[in-house]
């Protein structure tokens, strides 16, 4: 096929495809799946080969969200029975990581609910990242707290984190459809400020909220400008009690058709399949592994994954092998622009750090402290939906849209056997999967 000669020699030279070829992939029939796999499997090992890299989420507080982000178990009103508590303690926190990093995570993911940190969040997550380093320095942290003030980027590098995830989650133009408590400026603003400290940007997508090719296509190649080092592709998890519970909308199929699309647009970018790769690729999860070099080991946030010891047993059976501490992630080109953002020198793929939209009310400070303080994140498995709503109805509206598309939609089945709402590990008296 012509469009994936030119998509894979593209991607060997690290150059994006044009949006109409993006496009064309997500266009392509059944028949095809295995040729698209293939081609985008070629530009993943050029770039990462058969490493797979593991990352382990600690869900530092669990729900008591004022956002109302629709996909979130989370959020403002969500009916999920999910686990609810408050800040774990640094050791609380260190003893789940350890858990992940035997398994053979090389990065672990520190979030917690909410609009953003207060500075005395901050100073919480500054010493439960050292209790985290001085077990293990080789251990990547990365820091999911919402949106960031001034400064308190610059106070994460500074007490240890690596990285800072803030997902855009689906394209500028139907931001509003999903959050109406914060913006996507907000989102694009915590990203610059996380990458302006020398911070590494983890910033990805949630698909199957109902939206467009052309909105995932559009917040693909906006996490391209932005220069995402990591782009976590999320498959809504259509959480009972959410406004999305009954957006169904994916195929295994369509999965792999986004990730692939995902890897030809930033072909040297860690992708990692996120939240929903149970639930969604099933039994072609391991097909996946040709397109994302990066996986979360286990459980997510609100709800589990398989079991750590089947992502490992997967990775091996499928041929790759799982990233050592001691090798880089990121190809050697990637990895000498983000050492340039750490050491001030000139952001990396154009487009990343300039001043922003909107931040307004955003700030964590502003939102106020401890639990009533406000939130717009969004890390693991989340939720998310399709039409416009006016802000003072979009659950309502959310849920008439979800019936509406579940109606049209040939894959409609509802699995909600598929999600298991999490209740080990972190903020119980159980162990860990990992
Ligand atoms: S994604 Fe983050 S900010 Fe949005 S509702 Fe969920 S926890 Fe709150």
């Amino acid at each position: 096929m012509d469009l994936l000669d030119t998509l894979t020699a593209k991607g060997l030279r690290g150059e994006a495809p044009t949006r109409e070829e993006a496009l064309a992939v997500l266009a392509t029939t059944d028949d095809e799946l295995l040729d698209v796999v293939a081609a985008a499997g070629r530009v993943r090992r050029q770039w990462f080969g058969r490493r797979v890299k593991l990352n382990y989420l600690v869900n530092l507080k669990s729900g008591l969200c004022p956002e109302d982000c629709s996909y979130c178990s989370q959020r403002l009103g969500s009916k999920a029975e999910i686990l609810k508590y408050t800040w774990l303690k640094p050791d609380q926190a260190a003893e789940a990581a350890k858990a992940g990093v035997a398994g053979g995570a090389k990065r672990v993911c520190l979030v917690a609910s909410g609009r953003g940190p207060t500075d005395r969040d901050i100073d919480r997550v500054a010493d439960t990242i050292s209790a985290i380093k001085d077990a293990d320095p080789a251990v990547e942290i990365c820091a999911c707290l919402g949106l960031l003030s001034d400064n308190q980027a610059e106070r994460l590098k500074a007490a240890g984190a690596d990285a800072y995830n803030h997902n855009l989650n689906t394209s500028e133009g139907t931001y509003g459809d999903i959050a109406t408590t914060h913006t996507y400026a907000d989102r694009v603003d915590t990203v610059q400020k996380a990458h302006g400290a020398g911070l590494s940007a983890c910033s990805g997508l949630i698909a199957g909220m109902g939206e467009s090719d052309e909105d995932l296509v559009d917040v693909v190649f906006a996490l391209r400008e932005l220069g995402s080092d990591s782009v976590p592709v999320n498959f809504l998890i259509p959480f009972e009690g959410t406004p999305l519970a009954k957006e169904w909308n994916l195929t295994p199929q369509r999965c792999l058709r986004i990730l692939a699309m995902v890897r030809f647009v930033n072909p040297d970018t860690e992708v990692r399949i996120a939240g929903g790769r149970e639930v969604h690729l099933r039994t072609l999860q391991p097909l996946g592994l040709h397109l994302a070099n990066s996986i979360f080991l286990g459980d997510y946030l609100t709800s589990e994954g398989q079991a750590g010891q089947a992502d490992l047993d997967m990775i091996k059976d499928a041929g790759f092998e799982v990233e050592g501490a001691g090798e880089a992630t990121l190809p050697r080109h990637r990895a000498d622009v983000a050492a340039a953002v750490a050491t001030g020198g000139a952001c990396g793929t154009g487009g990343g750090c300039g001043p922003c939209g909107g931040h307004g009310e955003a700030s964590g400070d502003a939102a106020g402290e401890e639990e009533a303080g406000g939130g717009a994140h969004g890390c693991g498995p989340c939720g998310g939906h399709a039409v416009a709503a006016p802000a003072e109805n979009a659950a309502e509206s959310a849920a008439e849209s979800a019936a509406e598309s579940a109606a049209e939609n040939p894959n409609d089945e509802l699995r909600s056997d598929l999600v298991r709402v999490r209740r080990r590990g972190a903020g119980t008296e159980l162990a860990p999967n990992a």
